[in-house]
């Protein structure tokens, strides 16, 4: 399958192939040939799988198209245009609202400025297309100055969309495309009132695209009442498979341990760019601080910081500047860096739609990836919620030296069979992986000199370490290569979730 099968106009094909893509990925089969044929789309697949020139690629084609038969000189004036004349008759210029032809609606600011980003890409070619985005933190008179340049394309989050709307800067009455990218997490933050006010605020003309990670439950509920007998196209389901990423679970001690294997998976040469998440703001300024002391090149990118730093944190990154990225899930969501080798989880996420968010940095565009999680014994049991999500089972693997003491513990004293893990086996030991002779004080033990460790026994997090003492003495993860099912692993079932 070639682009040009798919029917786009010649300038996107032009821009594609600047673009280096040689072949449309399986989302883009589907969607683009529908989205041109105008239907509504209810689309979900996995992270990285092309879904941004899935929408973008037959939105432009459909303008490009447009543009080819309008002649220019019947062309509608800009605002600024209009402004120009209006003062040159000696009347007062009056604010013209911006008419988009077309919405994305995004979660965050970084993925809004990345569709922004791929639709001039895409676009190049495509002279009379203009995309912008209208994000909160971006001063108003810049966000005032773009939408007088009356564009094409609006790529938003909806909070500040709202703002624009409500004092009659955007006009949606002539929107022909409306698109949701990753509708399940803009509803997980809440804007699910924003989002049907903008739609209501749109004709019901248009052609709407909606892509999520899930089409059950809410997600599907909005999905279904905002379009209109949509295509939908399904790719691996929505527990993604990622099978170009390697994904493994490390158990560690305590945080001294979880700090110093860590550093030491850092330093693998295999690394070319990270992703470290964690739990909190403050934790990713911790670590990129104490990651920087111990000599990598590494940032800290979350919601407390301004939008400037920001952007200039993730174009540091894009740049190689940055070698390691120490990130909460909402500020990482949507990252797009090629270089991105590795993801570690500092932190298992709360949600475990949000690991698959996350491993979804790397391994981008059909590459190769590692996603390693350093999980703590307590942590087990998040680790089967993320198994099931994904309908996939990680291995637990260890590294020699930096093994970790209680689960060679467990796994001696509870002799399981194979094949012995239930559902619920977890839950009903307890944290069913400590022993209770205190290893919480072995912080640092076996660090070997000259070995940095990042122990940091004041930290507030450094309660979790604690908590994974569990007296349970059953339900052990085994050693290396021991997975939380077995062999017949694939009787155990998902639908509990
Ligand atoms: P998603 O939204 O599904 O997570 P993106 O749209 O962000 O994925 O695309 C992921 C990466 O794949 C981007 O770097 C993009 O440039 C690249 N990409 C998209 N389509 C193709 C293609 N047909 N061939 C090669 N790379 C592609
Ligand atoms: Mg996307």
């Amino acid at each position: 399958m070639t682009f040009e099968t798919l029917g786009l106009h010649t300038s996107i094909l032009r821009a594609i192939a600047d673009s280096g893509y040689t072949e449309p990925t399986s989302v883009q089969v589907q969607a683009v040939p529908a989205a041109i044929a105008g239907r509504d789309l209810l689309v979900s697949s996995q992270t990285g799988s092309g879904k941004t020139a899935a929408f973008m690629l037959p939105a432009l084609h459909k303008f490009a198209s447009a543009a080819d038969s309008i002649d220019v000189s019947a062309a509608d004036k800009t605002p600024n245009q209009e402004r120009q004349s209006a003062r040159s008759r000696g009347e007062r210029p009056r604010f013209q609202a911006a008419k988009p032809k077309m919405l994305v609606l995004t979660p965050t600011r970084e993925l809004a400025l990345q569709v922004t980003t791929a639709t001039e890409k895409y676009s190049a070619y495509s002279r009379k297309i203009k995309a912008v985005s209208i994000l909160g933190g971006m001063p108003y008179p810049k966000q005032m100055q773009l939408l007088s340049r009356n564009p094409e394309i609006l790529v938003a989050t909806p909070g500040r969309l709202i703002d624009h709307m409500e004092s009659g800067k955007i006009d949606f009455s002539e929107l022909e495309i409306l698109v949701l990218d990753e509708a399940d997490r803009m509803l997980d933050m809440g804007f699910i009132d924003d989002i049907e006010k903008i739609v209501a605020a749109t004709p019901e003309t248009r052609q709407t695209m909606l892509f999520s990670a899930t089409l059950d439950g809410v997600v599907g509920n909005m999905a279904r009442r905002i379009t209109k007998d949509p295509m939908i196209i399904q790719i691996a389901g929505s527990a993604t498979k990622h099978e170009n990423i390697t994904q493994k679970v490390h158990f560690v001690d305590d945080l001294s341990h979880k700090n110093r294997m860590l550093d030491h998976l850092l330093r693998d040469a295999s690394v070319d760019q990270a992703v470290v998440f964690t739990a909190t703001k403050r934790d990713a300024d911790t670590i990129a601080d104490r990651l920087n002391i111990a000599g990598f090149a590494a940032a800290a990118l979350h919601g407390d910081m301004h939008q400037g730093a920001r952007n200039r944190t993730l174009d540091a990154l894009r740049r190689g500047q940055v070698r390691v990225l120490v990130a909460t899930d909402v500020a990482a969501r949507g990252i797009d860096v090629p270089a991105i080798t590795h993801v570690f989880n500092y932190d298992l996420p709360k949600f475990p739609e949000d690991y698959v968010h996350r491993i979804g940095r790397t391994g981008r565009a059909g590459r190769n990836g590692v996603a390693i999680s350093l999980v703590n014994h307590a942590e087990g049991i998040n680790v089967k919620r993320i198994e099931r999500f994904t309908k996939q089972l990680i291995p637990v693997d260890v590294i020699e030296g930096f093994e970790p003491k209680k689960s060679a513990v467990a796994s001696r004293s509870t002799a399981r069979k194979p094949g012995g893990w239930k559902p619920g086996d977890a839950r009903s030991s307890g944290t069913g992986y400590g022993n209770s002779n205190g290893n919480s004080n072995s912080n640092g033990n076996s660090s070997k000199p000259g070995q940095r460790t990042f122990s940091k026994p004041n930290s507030p997090s450094a309660s979790s370490g604690s908590r994974s003492e569990g007296s349970g003495s059953g339900g052990g993860y085994k050693g290396s290569n021991s997975r939380f099912g077995d062999a017949n692993g694939n009787r155990r079932s998902f639908g509990d979730r």
